[in-house]
């Protein structure tokens, strides 16, 4: 989720909160918020008969772990085993249990009702996403393997997963272009320099984009393409992390 909603979410719910909640994609916060405002309200569970009127939100110890198919939230209690209740163990139970259902339902982009998807054969998607947000997924996932295709001279014949040309959203236009500059400048005056450039890296490495590249027995006049090579390449880069921190840094599971 964007930092600042997770901002205001930890100041909200400080007793609740951990920063494990912010990996959540934007589209799980009501899930989150619904579990959040029930595990508050265990101090509120057979009120009546707690040795402890004032109203605690700290009963629970509160984590969730989260993937691209679903969130789980695990609560570590605080208080005692004698100080819990049967009412109360439930309530608690329940909102852990209420959140990860309500998340393999919900679409994580958009928060609208979502089904889960698995990759398969024609539908590389994953995720639990609304049929919008799938469709868009899908024609992303086309989009990368286009360009790939459109530039596969600039990669090694194996690569493994070095080369990853899914990228956030507002980093593809950037790659795009800059990968066909190389690709333009490489296969340049007669293809003389075909095979000669090649790509070894791109990846996405805890939100920063790393490019990485050599050349193999380059000819003596190349030097000029070098360095246009090297300075398109750096600029992908230099730019790149430039629209990450514009985009809210890496946190936002993109
Ligand atoms: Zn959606």
């Amino acid at each position: 989720m964007k930092r600042d909603i997770a901002d205001k979410l930890a100041l909200e719910y400080n007793n609740l909160w951990d920063d494990s909640m912010s990996a959540l994609p934007d589209g799980w916060i009501t899930p989150l918020v619904t579990m959040l405002d029930k595990l508050e309200g265990l101090s509120n569970v057979d009120r009546s008969i707690s040795y402890d009127a004032k109203g605690l939100a700290t009963w629970v110890d509160v984590q969730v772990e989260v993937s691209a198919i679903c969130a789980s939230a695990y609560a570590a209690p605080l208080k005692p085993a004698g100080k819990w209740n049967p009412a109360r163990a439930l309530a608690c139970i329940e909102a852990l249990s209420e959140f990860s259902g309500q998340c393999s339902e919900t679409c994580s982009i958009c928060g609208q009702p979502g089904l889960l998807r698995m990759p398969n054969i024609g539908d590389p998607v994953e995720g639990v996403l609304c049929d919008v947000h799938h469709a868009e997924a899908a024609s992303k996932v086309d989009r990368a393997a286009e360009l790939y295709n459109e530039c596969r001279i600039l990669f090694p014949g194996v690569h493994g997963k070095a080369i990853d040309l899914h990228v956030p959203d507002y980093l593809f236009d950037l790659l795009a272009s800059c990968l066909r500059k190389v690709k333009e400048v490489a296969t340049d005056e007669g293809g003389y320099l075909e095979g000669k450039v090649q790509i070894t890296r791109i990846e996405m490495i805890e939100g920063q984009l790393h490019v990485r590249h050599v050349y193999d027995k380059m000819p003596a006049g190349a030097v000029a393409a070098m360095i246009d090579i090297d300075d398109t390449l750096r600029y992908l880069e230099a730019q790149a992390d430039e629209l990450t921190r514009k985009h809210g840094g890496s946190n936002a599971a993109s």
